[in-house]
């Protein structure tokens, strides 16, 4: 197992925000103690410019670099755009080690699956996801589906990948939920699949299978993952009811997929989130 992660991505925070440093710095604890899962430790890797432009305006970038808030649930921190860029940069070095055949995950922040083409919003500055989708298709690979298994909608990995030829995006949520959006599926390739508030566990995995099995209708060389365990039944932001074992059902699902799969943060903001990343590794790894 390979783990991308870097220190840039701890370096910012806003007091009683939920998406805070600890969430790595517990996670990276947890994994540095732990024997189960081998671990390759990573940096993330170069960012170019013209990669993050696949997926948005040069106006967001430049509003990035303004110090103004972005939204109440996104605030301006100086460098976010650095930090942003590094995020991507691991996700790019992820799709680089899924396409050599290694099992891997980006233990980064900030997240990035709300980002639209022109607007960060939901915690989210630049969309890592969408950025490595689009970097995989434009060198070579055919056909790349994202998998979002974050409780929110992933609106604006949805919105960059709409109709783009090659992609396809699937998203498990709850609604009604942030950000509002995610009700039915869009254009040719976006595919949602929306669950009520406090579904019970056994119909939330039956969604997640379904979903699944429609992304492999798809057959895609490549499967990029928008990993969220803010779906789990104590986590403070939303109803959801997966416990432990089911991100390690996850794991195993994706990686029986039989494809090069990469898994990227989402969400994920109650305090076992590192048993939660731990539990999906595991089963990414068939441990
Ligand atoms: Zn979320």
């Amino acid at each position: 197992m390979r783990i991308i992660t870097d220190d840039r991505c701890t370096g910012y925070f806003h007091p009683g925000h939920p998406e805070r440093p600890e969430r790595i710095s517990a996670t990276l604890e947890k994994l540095r103690r732990q024997t189960e899962v081998p671990i390759t430790w990573s940096k993330p890797g170069p960012c170019a410019a013209a990669a993050i432009l696949r997926a948005h305006t040069r106006e967001l970038l430049v509003r990035l670099t303004v110090p103004e808030d972005f939204d109440p649930d996104t605030p301006f921190f100086p460098n976010i755009a650095d930090y942003a860029r590094a995020s991507i940069g691991a996700a790019l070095e992820a799709l680089k080690a899924a396409l050599a055949g290694e099992t891997v995950f980006s233990l980064m922040r900030p997240p990035g699956h709300h980002a639209t083409r022109n607007r960060a919003m939901g915690f989210c500055y630049l969309n890592n996801i969408a950025v490595a989708a689009l970097e995989a298709l434009a060198n070579g690979t055919r056909r790349v589906a994202v998998f979002d298994f974050d409780v929110h909608h992933g609106n604006g990995t949805e919105a960059i990948l709409l109709n783009q030829p090659g992609a396809a995006f699937f998203s498990i949520h709850q609604f009604p939920c942030y950000p509002g959006t995610g009700t039915r599926n869009v254009g040719a390739n976006c595919f949602n699949f929306p669950v009520l508030p406090q579904t019970s566990r056994a119909e939330y995995r039956q969604v997640l299978t379904s979903a699944l099995e429609h992304l492999q209708t798809f057959k895609p060389d490549l499967v990029a993952v928008s990993a969220g365990f803010d779906c789990y039944a104590r986590d403070p932001l939303a109803q959801g009811s997966l416990e432990p074992e089911d991100f390690y059902w996850l794991g195993q699902s994706i990686r029986n997929l039989g494809v090069p799969t990469f898994s990227l943060l989402e969400g994920g903001y109650s305090s076992d989130l590192p048993d939660l990343i731990l539990t999906y590794l595991r089963g990414l790894e068939g441990k």
